[in-house]
């Protein structure tokens, strides 16, 4: 593993599926369903979400009982394990701890995650989000660089956009039409093998 090369990388779209469309479908509240692919504004998103959840009785329990069967994507664990022959490996993600812990042990031993969290109220509803000390996850590449690090960034979605654009490498991952189209300058992959094929 190299010292100052390091990966940041996108959870959902990229190594697990997105979370809320599957909890959409499987609490049947559609509306859940909308996600950084599509709205832009995340903290906008996040307060729709949790109104959401409230309106339909849903607690943080039940929020996890629903996403429970949810797997990494098909490849993901040999992605991860062909990243960090190389790079050391930090997944950046605008989901939150109690949705994706048990999804990002699937994808390998001691990885470093930085994302948001929940505060629940004593009946167990979310409350509010605690995210993570960043405006961006930009904030974290530039942190990275300042340190002397050499940053490989990978993304989906509108979040990932600055985050892609302040790396020192960037692929943009089966992105939807609408990001694809808001980010022409960007490298677009459909397949894992395309990164690591470009490290070696
Ligand atoms: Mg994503």
């Amino acid at each position: 593993m190299s010292g100052n090369r390091v990966a940041c990388i996108d959870l959902e779209g990229v190594l697990i599926p997105e979370l809320w469309p599957m909890l959409a479908d499987s609490s049947a509240v559609a509306e859940l369903a909308l996600t950084t692919r599509e709205v832009p504004d995340f903290r906008g998103l996040m307060e729709r979400r949790l109104a959401l959840l409230r309106a339909h009785r849903l607690r943080l329990c039940d929020v996890l009982e629903h996403l429970r069967r949810a797997q990494a994507l098909p490849g993901a664990p040999a992605f991860v394990a062909g990243l960090r022959r190389s790079h050391r490996l930090l997944l950046v993600s605008d989901a939150f701890a109690p949705m994706v812990g048990p999804l990002v042990r699937q994808l390998g031993p001691g990885l470093d995650l930085e994302c948001h969290d929940f505060e629940t109220d004593d009946s167990g509803f979310i409350e509010r989000c605690v995210f993570a000390p960043r405006r961006g996850k930009e904030d974290v590449v530039r942190r990275l660089q300042a340190q002397g690090c050499e940053v490989l960034a990978v993304g989906d979605a509108f979040n990932d956009l600055a985050m892609l654009a302040a790396a020192d490498q960037a692929f943009l991952f089966r992105p939807s039409p609408q990001v694809a189209s808001a980010a022409q300058d960007l490298s677009t992959v459909t397949d894992y093998a395309q990164i690591l094929r470009s490290l070696a």
